[in-house]
């Protein structure tokens, strides 16, 4: 049975690919940072179901975190086959408001994390010829959000390190894939008001937001078998609003 890591999976997009996932048959490893109690929950309905899920903590943005993570899991399961780097954090603010800080943490939690954890999963993968590499960018990271500069920076990034990464794995039967969603009914809008999401999403061709699975879908689709040939590519889930 192959394994699936889910970075940031104890909500929104994260959890609903682990539901996902556990429902398709593959052992589960749900991170969690803060949302303890959503992944336990999460992982206890999976196993009630009789699917296979287990709860492990990391900040993915600490190397000596993601190692202990990566130390568990291996021990567990025997390593990751696939991995879905999907924690993120967002910021809504004008550039000349932006500390180094918070731009630094940005680009740690959004984009530093996937070179970590990619970094961890490869020795298994390597070893066995085969893995599956999925981050989860952003239309943000395609066309650029004003008031989100450095939200869009690292997840432009993503998509960078996704297209380099596939061409440098694909030797070794890995592939590398990424999704750009674009504005899906989580958490993470929350800080906008029912006004600001009804204005954005009369501009959306399909006219309503995404559903976390619906991105889950997207994450399957690129772990499937039969998903071999598919490598360093951009998935617009988003309405069609980047089109
Ligand atoms: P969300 O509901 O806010 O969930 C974010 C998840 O990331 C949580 O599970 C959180 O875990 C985890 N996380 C945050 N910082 C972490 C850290 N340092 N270490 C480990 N986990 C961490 O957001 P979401 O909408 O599901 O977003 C998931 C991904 O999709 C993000 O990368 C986001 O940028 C991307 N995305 C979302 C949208 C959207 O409209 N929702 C659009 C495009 C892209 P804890 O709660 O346990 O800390």
């Amino acid at each position: 049975m192959k394994t699936v890591l889910i970075t940031g999976a104890s909500r929104g997009i994260g959890k609903a690919c682990a539901e996902k996932f556990a429902s398709l048959g593959y052992n589960v490893a749900v991170n969690y940072k803060s949302s303890k109690e959503q992944a336990y929950e999460l992982c206890h309905a999976q196993i009630e179901r009789g699917l296979s899920a287990k709860p492990y903590f990391a900040d993915v943005s600490s190397a000596s975190d993601v190692k202990k993570m990566f130390d568990e899991i291996n021990k567990d399961f025997g390593g990751v086959d696939i991995l879905i780097n999907n924690a993120g954090i967002s910021l809504i603010k004008v550039i000349n408001d932006v500390s180094q800080e918070e731009w630094d943490k940005i680009f740690a939690v959004n984009a530093k994390s996937a070179f970590l954890c990619s970094k961890e999963a490869l020795s298994h993968m390597l070893k066995n010829k085969w893995g599956r590499i999925i981050n989860v960018s952003s239309m943000w990271g395609i066309s650029g959000a004003s008031c989100e500069v450095p939200y869009s920076a690292s997840k432009a990034a993503l998509i960078g390190f996704t297209k380099a990464l596939a061409k440098e794995l694909a030797p070794s039967g890995i592939t590398v894939n990424c999704i750009a969603p674009g504005i899906i009914d989580t958490q993470m809008n929350s800080v906008f008001s029912a006004k600001e999401i009804s204005d954005f999403v009369s501009e959306i061709p399909l006219l309503r937001m995404g559903a976390p699975d619906e991105i889950a879908h997207c994450a399957a689709f690129f772990a499937d078998e039969k998903s071999s040939y598919i490598t360093g590519q951009v998935l617009s889930c988003d309405g069609g609003y980047t089109v």
